[in-house]
């Protein structure tokens, strides 16, 4: 597939940024065009099997170093001043190639597990060098059939019964990313009155990971029910604390939300670029697509809106790389980077018409990327916290818990 100009580096500058998050964008885009490029339309248009998990793409990024990024020194982390930002970073150099690449493998895998393991003392130092250096894919589990949005001890169902030395896992998690070619998981259990995240062998012989589902997009984000039957976790594998679950799941998950900012962000750009190259080759009435101001004006919104969306993730992430708090902020980055995705992709493949929306030309043997962009775009706007829940968060800080809930 070829690849337009990226018109980011020209409408938008990385302003403010430290020197080490310039280096990292540098370093992740050179290994993603290295890496990524070449397979991006399989990746992206391949449907799931755990046959199709670019394990040779996973080995590639922790050779390279791309899992130090997020962490510090001591684990064998890169220990950057700002982890966070550069994580963020990496995550939309990826993304702009394949956004499923992106959440499972960066997402899920580094912010996710990672930063779990990151906030767990005792399971860190062992599990953390590990991930770093590409030796176990990695699951965060706390969604279920019944219970996804509402985490609430009274609505999850996934038992952890205390036990002589540990915890017995009984239930059934539901949409869990990597699980078909996971080796270690981070699941949030009930364990009593309150919720605790513990770490388990997805090779123990009572866990049953379901084929993937199909979806309607994200190919390489592979998920699967995982069903656990009497499976034992030795005490000393809670990641956190006994009870703490819920507050360690949503600190990994306020991180994992700037990613999918991010990689809207990424997905948006991507559509741009593309569009932006075909309006100014292709020709109706007599003149190029890029000649009517309806579609001039269209982009221009759309420029501002990757501008702010862009500057907003950073923000979020800086913010949290100072103070460690940035609710609001990672709620705005994260809804207007999902939202962006879904309408610079539709506005895309309406402009590019019939180009727009297909994805392989047979006769000339040309592949497209917008037909993907837009099938991956939408869970942007569903998971890791739907975005009505963000705009919640938001409505909290105008209007005050008293008036929201
Ligand atoms: C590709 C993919 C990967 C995933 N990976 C993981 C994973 O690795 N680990 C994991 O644990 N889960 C994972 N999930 C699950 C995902 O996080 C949930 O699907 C998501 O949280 C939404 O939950 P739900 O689908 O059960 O929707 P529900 O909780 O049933 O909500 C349905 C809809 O209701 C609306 N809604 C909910 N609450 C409110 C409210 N208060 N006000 C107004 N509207 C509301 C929203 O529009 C929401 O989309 C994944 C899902 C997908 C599709």
């Amino acid at each position: 597939m070829n690849f337009p100009a990226r018109r980011a580096d020209t409408l938008f500058t990385d302003r403010g940024l430290p020197q080490e998050t310039l280096d990292v964008r540098a370093e992740v885009r050179a290994f993603a065009d290295e890496h990524i490029r070449p397979v991006a339309h399989t990746l992206n248009t391949t449907p799931e099997s755990a046959e199709a998990f670019p394990r040779d793409l996973f080995n590639a990024m922790a050779s390279a170093g791309l899992y130090e990024i997020p962490f510090p020194a001591d684990v064998g982390g890169r220990g950057l001043a700002y982890p966070t930002l550069a994580t963020v970073t990496a995550i939309e150099e990826i993304a702009y190639y394949s956004p499923s690449l992106a959440s499972s493998m960066y997402d899920g895998q580094a912010i996710l597990v990672g930063k779990t393991l990151d906030n767990a003392p005792g399971l860190r130092e062992i599990y953390l060098p590990r991930l770093i250096r590409g030796e176990f894919v990695g699951s965060f589990a706390t969604s279920e059939p019944e219970a996804s949005t509402d985490l609430s001890v009274e609505s999850l169902q996934t038992l952890a019964e205390k036990v002589d030395g540990g915890y017995r896992i009984n239930g059934t998690k539901r949409w869990i990313t990597n699980s078909p070619v996971a080796d270690l998981i981070v699941v949030l259990c009930k364990t009593g009155s309150g919720l605790t995240m513990l770490l388990a062998d997805m090779h123990d012989p009572g866990v049953t990971v379901s084929e993937p589902d199909l979806k309607m997009g994200n190919y390489v984000q592979l998920t699967a029910d995982i069903q656990f039957k009497d499976v034992f976790v030795p005490d000393d594998h809670v990641a956190g604390s006994e009870n703490g679950g819920l507050r360690a799941a949503i600190g990994s998950l306020v991180l994992g939300r700037m990613g999918i900012g991010a990689c809207g962000v990424a997905m948006g750009q991507a559509a741009f670029d593309f569009a932006v190259d075909y309006m100014g080759k292709r020709k109706v009435f007599g003149q190029a697509l890029a000649r009517f101001q309806h579609w001039q004006f269209r982009f221009a919104d759309h420029a501002m809106a990757l501008e702010s969306a862009r500057a907003l993730y950073q923000k979020a992430a800086m913010i949290y790389d100072e103070n460690g708090r940035c609710d609001l902020e990672t709620a705005m980055c994260k809804v207007k980077g999902s939202e962006l995705a879904v309408d610079i992709a539709r506005d895309a493949i309406q402009v590019c018409g019939a180009y727009g929306f297909v994805r392989e030309l047979k006769g000339p043997g040309q592949a497209f990327p917008l037909e993907s962009i837009y099938r991956d775009a939408k869970i942007g706007e569903i998971y890791e916290g739907a975005n009505e829940i963000q705009r919640w968060v938001i409505a909290r800080s105008i209007f005050g818990r008293d008036l929201t809930g």
